[in-house]
Formats: C-alpha cells, sequence, structure tokens
C-alpha cells in the first residue's frame, strides 16, 4: 500500500465492493488486485463473514477501499446476518463488482444485478476461475444483450486482473476522476468578486475557513479580483464600487441580512450553495430543503457534520439551524446530531437530513452520503440550503444555476 493509500481517511475513498456467491472467489480476486494476501482466502465456504475493508491506491481514482463481502448465497447458520451485512455495503458502494465462479449468472446472480440497477451503482461482472474453466456462451450473450461490461478472469494466475482495474476505472463516475471547480466558471478575467464574510463567535480566531480560502483562490487563479468585506461593510463597498460586481458570494448565516442590500441585477450566491453544487448535487439539496415545508410535529431530523469541533453557545448546527427550522416550520421537531466520519446506518428514521458544508469532505463521500439518502428515500439538504429555504432566500441565491 502507497502512503497516499494508507494516510487517505476511509471516509474519503471511492468504496468499490466484490459482490457474489460463496467461493466464487472475491477474496482471491482483492488478492490480486492488491498484489497481496490481504483477504482472508479458504476452500471453506463462508469464510468471510461481515464487510472487510482493504485500502489500496487504485490512480486516477485515488485511494480506494475494496469491500471483499460475505456470499450472497450464504446457507449457513449466520447466513441471513451476513446477507444483510453485505447489502449494507451496497448503499455505500461506488463501484460494484459481481463476481462470478463456478455457477456463472444465474437467479441469485440476476436478482444482484437488478438490485444495482435500482441503486444506480455501476458495476462490472467479472468471471473467475477462468484457469479451471470457460466463461459459458450464455453468460456471454446475456452480458452483451444487457450492456453489462464483462472480464474474464482468474485469481488464481493473475490472469486480465490489469483489465479488471481498468474496467473499474472506467465505470466510475465521472466526478471520482477528476476535480471540479467551486465558482471559477460563474465570472472572469477582470470580473470583480464581493466575498461576504461575518467574524461572529463561531469564527476561528486568525484565519479564514476553508470554503473562503478555496474561492478565494479561484477568484485569483482566474484572474478576477477578491474583494472580501464584513456583512455590515456590504453598502459601502457597493456605493465606492464604479463598476457592480459580477458576484457576490455570502456566508450562509448572514443572508437574510444581505439578500436586501443586494440589487437583483447582481448575482448572489452563498458559499454554501457553492459547495453543495461542488460537493453533490445541487437539485437534490433544494429538492431536500422544499421537504421542510412537508415536515411534520414529531418528525426526527438528522444534522450531519463532517468533522468534529468545540460546540459554540451559538453553533450553526447544534442552536441556529435547529430554532430556525422550528421557526419556520411551527413544528415540533426532533433533532438528532452526527459528527465526523460516522455516518448513520439508521437513515429510514429521519424526515430530512440537514449535511454540513462538507469542506472536509471530496465529492465521492459527500455523493456516496447524498446516495445513501436518495436511495432510501429520505430527503437530504445542506446546511447553506436549509438556511436560505428557512430565511426565504432559496430562489434568489439558486437563481444563477437555471435549476
Ligand atoms: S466538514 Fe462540515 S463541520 Fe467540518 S468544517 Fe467543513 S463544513 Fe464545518
Amino acid at each position: 500500500m502507497s502512503d497516499i493509500a494508507k494516510a487517505t481517511p476511509r471516509a474519503l475513498r471511492c468504496i468499490i465492493s466484490m459482490i457474489g456467491r460463496t467461493n466464487a472467489g472475491k477474496s482471491s480476486l482483492i488478492n490480486a488486485i492488491c498484489e497481496q494476501d490481504v483477504a482472508i482466502v479458504s476452500e471453506t465456504k463462508g469464510t468471510t463473514t461481515d464487510a472487510v475493508a482493504k485500502p489500496y491506491e487504485l490512480l486516477p481514482l485515488g485511494a480506494v477501499t475494496l469491500y471483499d463481502t460475505a456470499g450472497i448465497d450464504d446457507k449457513t447458520e449466520l447466513g441471513a446476518l451476513r446477507i444483510k451485512a453485505t447489502l449494507k455495503v451496497l448503499y455505500r458502494t461506488d463501484i460494484a463488482v459481481l463476481v462470478c465462479g463456478n455457477d456463472g449468472i444465474e437467479d441469485v446472480e440476476k436478482d444482484m444485478i437488478a438490485r444495482f440497477n435500482d441503486m444506480k451503482i455501476p458495476f462490472i461482472i467479472a468471471f473467475n476461475k477462468n484457469d479451471i474453466k470457460n466463461t459459458s456462451q450464455k453468460d456471454i450473450d446475456f452480458c452483451n444483450k444487457n450492456n453489462i461490461s464483462y472480464v474474464e478472469v482468474s485469481a488464481a494466475n493473475g490472469l486480465n486482473i490489469n483489465q479488471l482495474k481498468q474496467a473499474i476505472i472506467d465505470i466510475a463516475p465521472e466526478e471520482m476522476k477528476t476535480d471540479t471547480l467551486l465558482a471559477g466558471d460563474l465570472f472572469n478575467k477582470g470580473d470583480t468578486v464581493v466575498m461576504v464574510v461575518p467574524l461572529d463567535l463561531s469564527a476561528p480566531k486568525g484565519r479564514l475557513i476553508l470554503p473562503q480560502v478555496q474561492v478565494l483562490r479561484e477568484i485569483l487563479d482566474t484572474g478576477a479580483i477578491a474583494i472580501a468585506a464584513k456583512e455590515n461593510d456590504l453598502t459601502q463597498i457597493l456605493d465606492n464600487l464604479k463598476q457592480k460586481p459580477t458576484l457576490i458570494i455570502s456566508d450562509s448565516q448572514v443572508i437574510m441580512k444581505v439578500a436586501p442590500l443586494v440589487p437583483e441585477d447582481i448575482k448572489l450566491t452563498t458559499f454554501s450553495i457553492l459547495f453543495a453544487r461542488n460537493k453533490g448535487d445541487l437539485a437534490t439539496f433544494v429538492n431536500g430543503a422544499n421537504a421542510i415545508d412537508n415536515l411534520k410535529d414529531g418528525d426526527k431530523i438528522l444534522i450531519a457534520e463532517a468533522c468534529s469541533h468545540h460546540i459554540q453557545s451559538d453553533d450553526i448546527g447544534k442552536v441556529k439551524i435547529p430554532n430556525w427550522l422550528k421557526k419556520y416550520t411551527e413544528k415540533d421537531l426532533i433533532f438528532e446530531f452526527s459528527q465526523g466520519g460516522d455516518f448513520p446506518d439508521n437513515l429510514e428514521d429521519y424526515a430530512l437530513v440537514i449535511h454540513c458544508g462538507a469542506c472536509m469532505l471530496n465529492q465521492v463521500e459527500m455523493g456516496r452520503r447524498m446516495r445513501e439518502c436518495v436511495r432510501r428515500n429520505v430527503p437530504i439538504t445542506n446546511y447553506g440550503v436549509a438556511i436560505s429555504k428557512t430565511q426565504g432566500v432559496l430562489e434568489r441565491v439558486i437563481r444563477i444555476f437555471n435549476l
């Protein structure tokens, strides 16, 4: 394993899951991909119980986690629990490899393919054990007819393992292979962009927070001119400028103060909206925010933050957002909180998930969290989109994205 693979937290890695029958050779295939004996391999059926995570570096995807899962046909005493654990892994799977051993594609595999399609998980079939048998024409015809990518491999002698790696890379969603801009596509060289940066109690001492720094860097990289100001100075800045700024980017927490100060012909958005667009799917977050209108008494809301920090008396996640939501909905809502790398498994219990700006997560991990919610029909939004909704300015701050 490279230093990069070791140093990348598990939460930030692309998750590739090996799914298949007991003894199809999932563990051996991970060994072959990693070129080391990292997974448990045994001729005894059902050796792999709960999913086992193995880190590996697969460029250009970077550090990935390979999940070695229990057999989907596991008939042992704990089989039902093991299969449940395997299916749970699918919620966080970015790419699946359906491993077929001696049996080829039968009903068990077809059921799993239907599940991948339902969950919109990109997948590939690895016909394993090609050192001792040939893939049947029936199975090849099935793949061709259904437009399914497949590779004939042998974990035992290394046949086509590099082709399998390439096939995994090929089916990976584009956002996993490239970094996209936060704001750099919204202005041009020579444009003026105003960043509204409040310095309240929750602002860290002596520095800007990561979203502000990243946007500032993109403004400078583009050759545009950056102006940073506190919300109380915005009117003076607009009065002093000879030309209107191309864009104003505000911290979400002061958007209710900023929006009325910005003339309608100046583009306005928030840092959180930019992160929502960059890290996930803005339309999904907007739908999630609109689900606030349907909340009822007793509904549970999950407030999820991707890193831990000391809680201040006016904490955005713990205090401000719950208060804004209660005020907006006038409902008796129950709030639960998660912090750090763990995203709860019991997502179905929530009527809404409100996620932080996710500046510490990459697109892959944020996309995975969104997919976990979408797959379970749980609306998800983020802090900034939710705040804009409760402050009545959501339409204004997403207008420039033509959703
Ligand atoms: S990851 Fe989330 S909680 Fe942590 S600093 Fe970024 S926005 Fe805040």
